[in-house]
């Protein structure tokens, strides 16, 4: 059982990670993946890599940040991060790779390249998460989608030249996310990535599949109801993806599955989505996770078993 998208380097669980980890794996969850959702979290994602066991990352700038990383690419969303982490490592192969102590904060590119750097890692497994997002946030609104369009595409074309898979975000934005995936199919790999979390409507599922992408379900699908803004249930959206390509994920501290909706999600609930999932493809649960750990391992070339 892999929880392919989580954000342990997140401030809910600089107090108790450790215990959260082993709890995780305790309960069966066999790896762990942390997503970055800009160039800090990023560089933390790593150093939870390097740190523990069947841990990994991936590397990327959220379309919700692609306004703060040319003027300030080290910022600190609120919330967001612990630091934990990098103040008990001093010397880990993170900083070796990522500090670079002269190169000046206002190249606007300066992001981008310290991205470059980490995606030579081992455990660096992807890109992500990129995407588009037009929910509109009480902490910053949408950001301009223009924006977001640049340092999408930015973040492909840097998937493309490391030969690493996309870990998409997409918000309310399907049909653009999807046409700037058409616009750029000959960056993508044969086996392209995953959108993480997914949501949307029955073409943009089916567009996300043709294009070979693998899909990633959370514990929201075990919420009653559709969500604000989304047209179609998840169990719907379960039903049509074929088994060999569904991923499971927590999204951690986010979504919850039931029954422990409203509090901090850990990587141990993905236990609980992929039993819902099992139930929704009237398969068993040991067949569901045997299958999709393996849409893992096809996804991420860089992971071994
Ligand atoms: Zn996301
Ligand atoms: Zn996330």
């Amino acid at each position: 059982m892999i929880d392919v998208h989580c954000h342990l380097q997140f401030k809910a669980f600089e107090n108790d990670y450790d215990a959260v980890i082993k709890a995780a794996f305790d309960e069966g969850v066999t790896k762990i993946i942390n997503t970055g959702t800009q160039l800090s979290s990023s560089k933390k994602a790593v150093e939870f890599a390097e740190r523990y066991e069947n841990i990994y990352a991936i590397v990327g700038v959220h379309p919700h940040h692609a306004d703060k990383i040319e003027t300030n690419p080290e910022i600190v969303e609120k919330g967001e991060e612990s630091s934990v982490i990098a103040s008990a490592k001093k010397q880990s192969h993170t900083d070796k790779i990522a500090a670079s102590p002269s190169a000046p904060r206002n190249d606007e590119n300066y992001w981008l390249n310290e991205l470059e750097k980490l995606t030579h890692h081992p455990k660096v497994l992807a890109i992500g998460e990129i995407g588009m997002d037009y929910y509109n946030y009480h902490s910053n609104g949408i950001v301009d989608p223009a924006l977001q369009k640049k340092v999408f595409i930015q973040q492909i074309e840097l998937a493309h030249k490391a030969k690493l898979p996309l870990q998409i975000h997409n918000r309310q934005a399907g049909e653009d996310v999807i046409n700037i995936l058409k616009e750029h199919k000959q960056l993508l790999l044969p086996n392209p990535g995953m959108f993480h979390c997914f949501a949307g409507t029955t073409e943009v599922l089916k567009d996300a599949l043709s294009l070979g992408f693998s899909i990633g379900f959370d514990g929201n699908s075990t919420y009653k109801g559709l969500a604000p803004g989304e047209t179609v249930a998840l169990p719907d959206l379960i039903n049509l993806t074929p088994l060999d390509r569904i991923v499971i994920e927590t999204d951690s501290p986010y979504l919850s599955p039931i029954p422990h909706r409203g509090k901090r999600n850990e990587p141990k609930y993905a236990i609980l989505t992929a039993r819902f999932v099992a139930d929704c493809k009237k398969i068993s649960y040991e067949k569901l996770v045997e299958q999709t750990d393996k849409n893992v391992y096809t996804m991420f070339g860089k992971l071994k078993v």
